[in-house]
């Protein structure tokens, strides 16, 4: 076995680690991202986003900040502090810049303001960038001075947005120098510069790094998922957009002809509320053939679940991107998915996955995928190949990286 590092060329120790991604993206990508990274050592970056803790933000910054640091950009990451009623405003923001109908009252926003600039203290006076991830953090533009670059990066779904919310969120963004959108289709009218970058997923996390059958079947045994009968799983937060009522009642039809357990698995992010709620109402739909589990924080069962589950749902009507599909895709399982937002631009419907509209069409899915194993394989293992070479992280990084120069 080679040593980490080996025959690349990499120009210093502190970047061996990206040689580790040689094999799956080829040397050439890893030396433009080594080169890129060379004039920027000793930049100051930080992150600020609403919770270190459930999301794809968090997922992706948790692997991110480190990669940074090991390419010589001195990168932080902090998270907002604030009491309840500011999470259930925000939600209610990101709900509706989503396309829900409604609005926000004076006070709330008076509110949701004081509490971010309460925050201030927060941004570092010696970073050169700052980056602020989604709605709830915006409004610290407020306190910016000329001394540093402001970046506002959008994970979610704005092509359907709700006006009422986006116009004030707007006010607030137009004061940022560039904003970086998920996907062309997210983009609005503003005066900042816009950037498109799709977010990607980190192979070698405990949660995507390879997990062989025994240990997958024991971490099942652990949490009493039968091994006996095929798996469909859908692994989300609680949340109306990740519709998990829909995956149950597209498992009841699907169950009429095949015998399967359904594996519904969320955890609950510090900075969404309506989470428990979801839970406690999916949790009375629990059966012999149901199950409703809230230990997604356990990454060695989101892993056993997307490698060794059968079937992966991700029945979502609005979705940023989608990091669930992407990391099941990567695992070379046969995914099927709303066909919105992100998600499109991840499955290619039949060829390495399946796109879904309704109840009944993700019932028929995992009735043809429990009963042709040929099919099921087929996909898994094109959805694999779809993520190698379009969403790992590598390719986020040399994104940000370009961007930052
Ligand atoms: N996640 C998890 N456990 C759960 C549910 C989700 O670890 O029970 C992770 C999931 O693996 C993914 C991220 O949270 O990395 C969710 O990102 P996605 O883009 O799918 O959706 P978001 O929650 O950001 O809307």
């Amino acid at each position: 076995m080679p040593e980490r590092g080996e025959g690349t060329g990499l120009r210093s120790h502190q970047m061996a680690w990206l040689a580790d991604f040689v094999p799956l993206v080829g040397n050439e990508t890893v030396e433009r991202i080594a080169a890129l990274a060379e004039p920027l050592g000793g930049l100051q970056v930080q992150h600020i986003n609403s919770t270190k803790h459930g999301g794809g933000v968090a997922e992706i910054l948790r692997s991110l900040i480190p990669m940074l640091g090991g390419l010589g950009i001195r990168a932080d990451w902090h998270t907002l502090s604030a009491p309840l009623p500011f999470y259930e405003i925000t939600k209610h923001i990101h709900n509706t810049l989503q396309g829900e109908a409604g609005n926000l009252s004076d006070d709330d926003w008076r509110f949701y303001e004081k509490v971010v600039l309460d925050n201030d203290h927060l941004v570092d006076r010696r970073a050169d960038v700052v980056v602020v991830h989604d709605p709830q953090p915006v409004a610290l533009i407020r306190g910016r001075d000329e001394a540093r670059r402001w970046l506002w990066r959008c994970h979610i779904d704005l092509s359907n947005t709700n006006n009422n919310v986006w116009n004030p969120i707007a006010a607030y963004v137009k004061d940022y120098d560039h904003v970086i959108f998920s996907l062309s289709e997210y983009a609005q009218p503003l005066d900042p510069p816009a950037a498109f970058i799709t977010p990607a997923i980190d192979p070698f996390t405990l949660k995507n790094r390879p997990m062989p059958e025994d240990q997958a079947r024991a971490c099942f045994e652990r949490y009493g998922i039968p091994s006996s009968r095929p798996i469909v799983t859908q692994i989300s937060r609680f949340d109306p957009w990740k519709d998990p009522k829909g995956v149950l009642e597209a498992a009841r039809i699907a169950q009429r002809e095949v015998d399967f357990t359904i594996v519904l698995l969320g955890n609950m992010a510090s900075d969404d509320p309506e989470g428990a709620r979801i839970f406690a109402d999916l949790v009375k739909e629990r059966d012999e053939r149901t199950m409703v589990l809230d230990k997604g924080d356990d990454a060695d069962l989101v892993n056993a679940l997307q490698s060794w589950a059968d079937v992966v749902i991700q029945k979502s009507t609005r979705e940023g991107f989608g990091l669930t599909v992407t990391e099941a895709m990567w695992k070379a399982r046969p995914v099927v998915a709303g066909r919105v937002g992100g998600i499109v631009h991840q499955i290619t419907d039949g060829e390495d996955g399946f796109l879904v509209e309704s109840v009944e069409e993700t019932a028929a899915r995992i009735v043809e995928l429990l009963k042709d194993q040929a099919l099921a394989k087929r996909l898994g293992q094109e959805a694999r190949e779809t993520v190698r070479r379009k969403f790992l992280i590598t390719t986020l990084l040399e994104r940000e990286l370009e961007l930052m120069r």
